[in-house]
């Protein structure tokens, strides 16, 4: 079947590395061959896509969901989540090894994910690794293999198969990752603090809030940095939902610690304030916390604090969110945490950036360069750029909707976003050349761990 991809993408808004101009973007063999003044490239009609006004964004690279399968199917699938990425803008997503069964802990259980993926795969796909207690030897075969890096918990992650880490673990762990070069991923939440928290269960959010405390993130933060410190090894934060983070990243920077960090559409777009009683929709660890913490996130995202915005998109059946308009109990002691927003990221962060000064190449910078550059993917992901594959989105900033949940590709319909109108809608979404169908066949791509990485393997 003959490939159909336009030879030249066309739009007055090109959002490109060095900012937002007019521009052509000439297409070949899957890849941006040249980028080039608006409308300097002549091509016939049926080769040409003119999006007029319509902005042309790189496609997002979403290096932060739980796809859950095999084993919690029922939750999100590979066909379900990188139908919703591509429906919202996001060509590249790299899986995170809990909640599916088996873990992404071994290099048979990352076969097994690899071929239950196999031909389900709208978007382009790879892979984190996990380090759970007792795994230091299957890291460096992960490695091999091709993982972006391995995620640890420092506090329960709520599946039983996926334990965290405690501090001889996460030693143990980080030294090995420092020898073979990988990047580690931690969920920094300190289970001490968390234990002596007030528990208070209920329908109300201001107790689940005072439950997983903001202490509890610097209290794990500073462990693990210094554990950072000492062992040489590169981390990354993940989600970091508590502003008050931020001074102790700076002054490991500045100590030489080889830390990043991001932090997620929900933070910078929800608050506690507006969390009605018993939306659990709204659950997730660390949680969202209060206006003026969320102000200080946005400071810290313009200031440059933040590698990536990225989804860590981890639904749940209804049930287990124990909806009220499910029949469910609306307790967020004992809701599944996590928050569905895979096809919703683009828009909620560009709503809100908007309306605080910021520009399509802002959150081009959050949501697709940088979490490109964390995974090694710069250069050919994250860019409109040549030699970058051509991962491309049509995407109109006035185009207003309202957030319908169950006409989400997400597999459950559950959303914190449900009922908000939001602004940017995603026209067309290419992958590799080619305009994505979610009704036609797949043609998403397994990626690995570029060997050129920095600190990685040689
Ligand atoms: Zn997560």
């Amino acid at each position: 079947m003959p490939i159909s991809q336009p030879a030249v993408i066309r739009s007055r808004r090109a959002v490109l590395p060095e900012g937002e101009r007019p521009a052509d973007v000439l297409i070949r063999d899957g890849r941006i061959e040249q980028v080039a003044a608006h409308g300097s490239l002549v091509v016939g009609d049926s080769d040409l896509v003119d999006l007029g006004d319509t902005a042309l964004l790189p496609g997002l690279v979403d290096t932060h969901v739980h796809v859950n399968e095999p084993g919690r199917t029922e939750w999100e699938g590979f066909a379900t989540a990188t139908r919703a990425a591509a429906a919202g803008g996001v060509t590249t997503i790299i899986d995170m090894p809990l909640n599916s069964v088996p873990p992404t802990t071994t290099v048979a259980g990352l076969d097994v994910k690899r071929k239950t993926a196999e031909g389900q795969a709208w978007v382009d796909l790879g892979f984190w690794g996990g380090a759970v207690p007792g795994n230091v030897p299957d890291l460096e075969p992960l490695h091999r293999a091709g993982v972006f890096g391995f995620k640890s918990f420092l506090a329960p992650s709520g599946v039983d198969e996926f334990p965290h880490v405690e501090a001889a673990d996460l030693e143990a762990a980080l030294a090995e990752q420092a020898r073979i070069g990988a990047l580690a991923i931690i969920h920094a939440e300190d289970p001490a603090v968390l234990a002596a928290a007030p528990q208070q269960p209920g329908v109300h959010y201001r107790d689940f809030l005072a439950s997983r405390p903001a202490g509890a993130e610097t209290a794990a933060v500073a462990h693990l940095l210094d554990t950072a410190r000492r062992t040489g090894a590169r981390v990354h934060i993940l989600h970091v939902s508590s502003a008050a983070v931020l001074p102790l990243l700076r002054r490991a920077r500045e100590a030489g610690v080889r830390v990043t960090a991001e932090t997620c559409p929900h933070y910078l777009t929800l608050a506690a304030e507006q969390v009605p009683d018993g939306d659990t929709a709204f659950k997730c660890c660390p949680p969202i916390r209060d206006e003026a913490n969320r102000d200080a996130l946005w400071q810290a995202l313009a200031d440059g604090e933040f590698t990536a915005v990225v989804s860590d998109h981890s639904p749940s059946t209804p049930d287990l969110k124990l909806l009220p308009e499910f029949g469910g109990s609306g307790d967020f002691a004992a809701a599944w945490g996590g928050i569905a927003s895979l096809q919703l990221g683009l828009p909620a962060i560009w709503t809100e950036a908007r309306r605080r000064g910021h520009t399509l190449a802002d959150v081009v910078r959050w949501m697709s360069a940088g979490p490109a550059e964390l995974v090694g993917l710069t250069g050919t992901k994250g860019a409109i750029a040549a030699g970058c594959d051509a991962d491309l989105v049509a995407f109109d900033p006035d185009g207003e909707f309202a957030v319908h949940a169950g006409e989400l590709h997400h597999r459950n319909p559950v959303t914190p976003y449900a009922g908000r109108t939001l602004s940017g809608a995603v026209r067309t979404t290419w992958l590799r050349g080619r305009a994505v169908d979610t009704g036609a066949e797949p043609f998403g791509r397994q990626l690995l761990r570029p060997a050129d990485q920095p600190g990685g393997p040689a």
